[in-house]
């Protein structure tokens, strides 16, 4: 395996721009692309390469295919189809199933055996598809789950109770979509809960349910004006992968398998978890109330039904 060595597939939106997040931080050694069309990622190989003069540190960046999956640290699968104006997440399971099927498949022929990174929405159905046609162990293989619905949240509550987003800590679990929750008795500002913040400002409490809301609404608002959503993701997917290939035992939302957590088995969801260079080391598994744990239960029974009537299907064809 070699260190520092990242494939991209599907050099799309969402993809292209965690590799021109990488190319602006640095750190990474080799970045590959691979997608279907190969036009595309030659012209990306170009583009992004024409930069790499102003870049912090070198990165080798060039247009590849499966084969370069065999020695790869990470493989990061952002392709497949994206939502449409009004479209939900969910609405893209059956096409993006295939297609991530098949992709996972030519993976696994190279030899690879190193993390998966998934981000094909939807991300826990698909962090589920590429974990049963992968074989890998569930550690290695992490959906971006609600990483990025995490960071709209802090930068939400950040941006109402002027503070940095750098100290809020609060999280979005579940689905990453319109059945997310956020544990409020878990969230903080520096070290002080972000309910008690409310309270002694004589803050309207409605107000955080505003802000839950506007992270729900948030991708359907940006798909609305701008077609898609891509410089967050491509920035969560960025830190994702610094957190595998630094080895930093971070706490981050990603969509991992839950074998007993929360009571919840056999189910991809987004949960805190503590992620190094083994992928998801463990999960740090949060008291909720019993409201919350209903949310939870319901995102998970979604998922589950999805998978009945199409995924499990189409895994096992
Ligand atoms: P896009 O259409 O710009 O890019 C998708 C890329 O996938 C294209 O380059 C396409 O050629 C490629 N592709 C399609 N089928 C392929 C195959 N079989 N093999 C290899 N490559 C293939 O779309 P986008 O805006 O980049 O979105 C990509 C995915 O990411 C979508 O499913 C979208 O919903 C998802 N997304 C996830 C999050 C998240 O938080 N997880 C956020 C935003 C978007």
């Amino acid at each position: 395996m070699k260190k520092g060595k990242i494939v991209l597939v599907g050099a799309g939106f969402v993809g292209m721009s965690m590799a021109y997040s990488m190319l602006n931080r640095g750190g990474i050694a080799e970045l590959v692309l691979v997608d279907i069309d190969e036009n595309k990622i030659k012209g990306e190989e170009m583009d992004l390469s024409h930069g790499l003069p102003y870049a912090p540190q070198k990165m080798r960046i060039k247009a590849g295919n499966y084969d370069d999956c065999k020695d790869a640290q990470i493989v990061v699968i952002t392709a497949g189809v994206p939502q449409k104006p009004g479209q939900s997440r969910l609405e893209l399971v059956e096409t993006n199933t295939k297609i991530v099927k098949d992709i996972t498949k030519q993976i696994m022929a190279s030899g690879f055996n190193g993390i998966i990174i998934v981000a094909s929405n939807p991300v826990d159905l698909m962090s589920y598809v590429v974990y049963k046609t992968s074989g890998l162990p569930k550690n290695q293989v992490i959906g971006s789950g609600t990483v990025l619905d995490t960071a709209r949240l802090r930068y939400l509550i950040a941006d109402y109770l002027q503070v940095s987003s750098k100290n809020v800590h609060a999280y979005i679990m579940g689905e990453h979509g319109d059945s997310s929750f956020v544990p409020w008795n878990h969230a903080y500002i520096g070290c002080k809960k972000v309910i008690d913040v409310m309270k002694d400002g004589n803050h309207n409490m409605k107000n955080l349910e505003k802000i839950h809301q506007d992270v729900i609404d948030a991708a359907y608002e940006i798909i609305e004006k701008k077609k898609a959503t891509y410089y967050a993701i491509g920035m969560s997917l960025n830190r994702l992968v610094r957190a595998v290939l630094d080895s930093e035992n971070s706490i981050l939302t990603v969509s991992t398998y839950l074998e007993g957590e929360y009571g919840q088995n056999d189910v991809y969801i987004g949960v805190p978890a503590v992620i190094n260079g083994k992928g998801v080391r463990e999960l740090v598994e949060l008291e909720l109330n019993e409201e919350e744990n209903k949310k939870l239960s319901e995102s998970c029974k979604m998922m589950k039904e999805m998978r009945e009537q199409t995924v499990d299907k189409i895994i096992e064809s």
